[in-house]
């Protein structure tokens, strides 16, 4: 299979941020990177390949010739999660004999494209049985819900004053027609997970996702259309790069692709955790003065997804900031440190991309308009690190299916071969 047809089997095996851990996992897993458990002492080897998983959050790291003291980590960092609707507690919800479910928005959620989809359910579950306390991965393939949007008949407005969809009413999607009641929740879920059928479902993070499934449309397959481009787009490619490195190099390199970057990061697994921190002091074998030292000749490529020029809405952008569609990866600066971009880092990916024959965008907000944010200012203010953020450029950003380019996803993997092979040292 070439590049984009992993991306997009990618896109479609990760419909949660624990899909996309053991995704990753298992890909690194072929590549003879070895798990270390966190409550386990660890011994790190020079040229080692580790990966750490905590719930939504995988890290990966390839421990250089040198001692991290010597030659720095070069890193690149992701988000695996996605904005979408998930299921409550009490999910059971009836309305004059339907029968729906409850769920909430997770993240900055555009609502109105979670209508009139054929959606199902994706995440974890958690199961008691003999055996103990075991929590299981669930991903139902087949369509079983849906938002139905209200027919304009009965909203006759809607055109000119615009959708207003509120979160508690508007929501909840309808699970069939005149079903007789649903007893329970957990028995109706007990359906697609086989091998529980003596065991206890205790509770539960799941998803609802599009079964759409991610393909290249648009002229000559140009344009990349799929649910969470944002932003596993970026875990794939740092994954890929990860995965390609292959020969020695007296620095490390490896990846951080962390849960919860869209509810801001403040969780055990999320960018404002100490599992980067504490993993990469324990890869420095647990001396403070290494680690200090390793952090000061570190760089982090943070690779989050930027908004490309809109055709419809053209002045959302700055002039002289205009990212295109397949123009190549951009690069994020916000003085007010929205962004963790500063000069040197800036300089060092300019020269990466000219070496790697990559164009490089700029994306600057307009002056008028605060800009969003990623994990970069996050774990660059945490580590200490040098940091800049990137992406690729994107449309649609946060609708449940979102649009980027297809010719810009080999670019972007050149940009992080680049970096490995040239290491952290501005
Ligand atoms: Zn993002």
């Amino acid at each position: 299979m070439n590049l984009t047809d992993d991306l997009l089997a990618f896109l479609d095996a990760c419909p949660s941020p624990y899909h996309a851990v053991a995704a990753a996992r298992e890909q690194l897993e072929r590549t003879e990177f070895v798990r270390l458990d966190e409550g386990a002492p660890w011994k790190p080897q020079p040229e080692g390949r580790y990966v750490v998983e905590r719930d939504g959050t995988l890290i990966a790291i390839q421990l250089g010739t040198a001692n991290p003291a010597e030659q720095g980590f070069a890193l690149i960092g992701a988000h695996t999660d996605s904005p979408n609707l998930r299921v409550k507690p009490h999910p059971q919800r009836d309305s004059c004999g339907y029968q729906l479910l409850n769920v909430e928005p997770y993240g900055g959620v555009l609502f109105h494209t979670w209508l009139d989809r054929d959606l199902s359910l994706a995440g974890r579950v958690v199961l008691r049985s003999a055996d103990g306390i075991r929590s299981q991965l669930l991903h139902i393939r087949e369509p079983l819900l849906r938002v139905p949007s209200l027919a304009i008949h009965l909203n006759r407005r809607v055109n000119e004053e615009g959708l207003q969809l509120n979160a508690q009413e508007h929501l909840s999607p309808l699970l069939g027609a005149q079903l007789p009641a649903v007893a329970q929740f957990k028995d109706w879920l007990n359906d697609w997970l086989p091998d529980a059928r003596n065991a206890e479902l205790l509770s539960w993070d799941l998803s609802l996702y599009d079964t759409e499934g991610a393909r290249c449309i648009g002229s000559h397959g140009s344009l990349l259309s799929s649910a969470r481009l944002d932003n596993l787009l970026s875990c794939f490619v740092a994954l890929r790069a990860l995965r390609n490195h292959e020969q020695s190099t007296p620095w490390s390199v490896g990846i951080a692709l962390y849960d919860h970057e869209e509810v801001g990061s403040q969780s055990a697994s999320g960018a404002k955790s100490h599992l980067l921190e504490n993993t990469l002091l324990r890869l420095c074998g647990n001396n403070a003065e290494n680690f200090q030292r390793a952090m000061s000749k570190s760089f982090l490529v943070s690779s989050d997804m930027a908004h490309a020029l809109h055709p419809n809405y053209v002045a959302k952008h700055d002039p002289q900031h205009r990212p295109m569609l397949g123009g190549g990866p951009v690069l994020k600066t916000n003085h007010e440190q929205a962004y963790a971009t500063e000069p040197l880092g800036a300089a060092h990916l300019r020269l990466l991309a000219r070496d790697a024959n990559v164009t490089l965008q700029d994306f600057v907000a307009r002056s008028d308009m605060r800009c969003g944010s990623t994990i970069g200012p996050i774990v660059s203010s945490t580590l200490g690190v040098r940091t800049v953020d990137v992406g690729n450029p994107m449309l649609s950003m946060h609708s449940c299916r979102e649009l980027a380019a297809t010719d810009d996803v080999p670019q972007l993997l050149a940009l992080f071969q680049q970096f490995f092979q040239r290491g952290p040292s501005v």
